[in-house]
């Protein structure tokens, strides 16, 4: 199977999301559940001006899923998924992504720096994670995608099965580290704290679905 590079931009940008320090890294959440909120938001504009389409609020919802046992967490949208082209064209170059205008090299001092100042995106999953599968299938496309990626080396992008529309990113979380503890992204506690901490102001329900095994 091809494996495709990232551009250098996004690699500069990966390096840094991936050695920023410790206490920055619960927001790849607050990344994660801003995009399954805006891809909600595209459903409903489309539906809007699409007759065929209604929006019934009650079926858009975002759902967190840690499971301990696999190490695993997931996030799920009901949003409107991305078509081989828009997981090509999204996912697989950062600065290319439309809210952050990237500084000079000069200006970023460091990881820090840039975490803080913007929203890293969806890169910021690699935080947490040493693997991330992102499952989807958009609502322009009859045929469902996986992404998967380990970070630095790129990414591959293989059609799947799969019959509903929207979006499932799995994160396999990294093990714990001497001062560094990645378990507790698997806690339902903390979950829920950093989704009050910088998601509170989401207007679609965001539910927990703890799995045992
Ligand atoms: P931004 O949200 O600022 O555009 P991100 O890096 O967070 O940058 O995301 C890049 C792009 O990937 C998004 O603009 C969107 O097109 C696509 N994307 C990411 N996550 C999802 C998702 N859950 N559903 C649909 N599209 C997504
Ligand atoms: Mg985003």
């Amino acid at each position: 199977m091809a494996k495709h590079e990232f551009k250098a931009e996004s690699q500069k940008l990966l390096d840094m999301v991936i050695h920023s320090i410790y206490s920055q890294r619960e927001i790849f959440l607050r990344e994660l559940i801003s995009n399954a909120s805006d891809a909600i938001d595209k459903i409903y504009y489309k539906a809007l001006t699409d007759d065929a389409l209604t929006f019934d609020q009650s079926n858009y919802y975002i759902k967190l899923i840690p499971n301990k046992e696999k190490r695993t967490l997931t996030v799920v949208d009901t949003g409107i998924g991305m078509t081989k082209e828009e997981l090509e064209d999204n996912l697989g170059v950062i600065a290319k992504s439309g809210s952050h205008t990237f500084k000079s090299e000069n200006e970023i001092k460091d990881g820090h720096d840039i975490i803080g100042q913007f929203g890293v995106g969806f890169y910021a999953a690699f935080m947490v994670a040493d693997k991330v599968t992102v499952l989807t299938k958009s609502i322009d496309s009859e045929e469902g995608y996986q992404w998967v990626s380990q970070g630095s080396d790129g990414y591959t992008i293989t059609p799947i099965d799969r019959e509903e529309v929207g979006t499932e990113i799995i994160l396999e979380i990294k093990e714990n580290e001497e001062e560094d503890n990645y378990d507790t992204f698997l806690e339902e506690a903390t979950l829920k704290q950093i989704v009050k901490k910088y998601s509170d102001f989401i207007r679609y329900p965001i539910k927990m679905d703890v799995t045992e095994s």
